[in-house]
């Protein structure tokens, strides 16, 4: 049987890298898709573990070679998915965890029918904030233009399969484990 594709989305700061983290330790028979970006790695981000780091040459070389089965540009770099990994890790039967952008969820629903999309709401603008600030990552600028974009992110949850509130890491992961297994193939 193939696998399924869960995709998690969620404005910068909302916690899904954290959700993810959790989920790919806690689920046996899921794997993590790493993603291709021309960001910038943060302190303590691994190649090949976090993201595959490239440039903005080659990723629109890759583009046009259509080496990516969604792409976007997001708050100012491009960030993509293996189209090659994505096709053969599901029709290995492989279940794979995408922690994209909600233009590349859209991108995922129309090739990917049954594929499961979860969106992830922080508990409020201010908390969404305090986290970007508490991560202690990005520059005020880059947490300012993040947070100019988290109201669009929001709005374009309405086409996601299921949302869920990240307010208590404990109940949202144990929330967001419960529904993926229910899911998974
Ligand atoms: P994203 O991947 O969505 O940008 P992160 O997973 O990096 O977000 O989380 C942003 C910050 O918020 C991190 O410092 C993380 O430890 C923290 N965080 C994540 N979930 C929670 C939560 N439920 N309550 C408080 N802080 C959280
Ligand atoms: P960050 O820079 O915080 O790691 O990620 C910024 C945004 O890019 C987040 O919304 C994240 O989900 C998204 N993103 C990461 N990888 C991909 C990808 O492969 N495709 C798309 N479309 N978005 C991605």
């Amino acid at each position: 049987m193939a696998g399924r594709i869960f995709v998690i989305s969620a404005p910068s700061g909302a916690g899904k890298s954290t959700l993810c983290n959790f989920l790919i330790k806690e689920i046996n028979d899921l794997s993590f898709s790493v993603s291709y970006t021309t960001r910038e790695p943060r302190k303590g981000e691994v190649e090949g573990h976090d993201y595959f780091f490239t440039d903005k040459k080659i990723f629109e070389t890759w583009i046009k070679e259509e080496r990516f089965v969604e792409y976007a540009f997001v708050h100012g770099n491009y960030y993509g998915t293996s189209k090659d990994y994505l096709e053969k890790s599901v029709k290995q039967g492989k279940n794979i965890l995408l922690e994209i952008d909600v233009q590349g969820a859209r991108q995922i629903r129309e090739k990917f029918s049954d594929a499961v999309l979860i969106f992830i709401n922080p508990p409020s603008f201010d908390e969404l904030r305090k986290r970007l600030v508490g991560r202690g990552t990005d520059s005020e600028e880059i947490i300012k233009q993040r947070l100019e974009a988290a109201e669009n992110e929001m709005s374009a949850s309405k086409f996601f399969d299921y949302i869920i509130v990240n307010d208590d890491f404990g109940k949202a992961s144990k929330e967001l484990k419960k529904l993926i297994e229910k899911n998974i193939n």
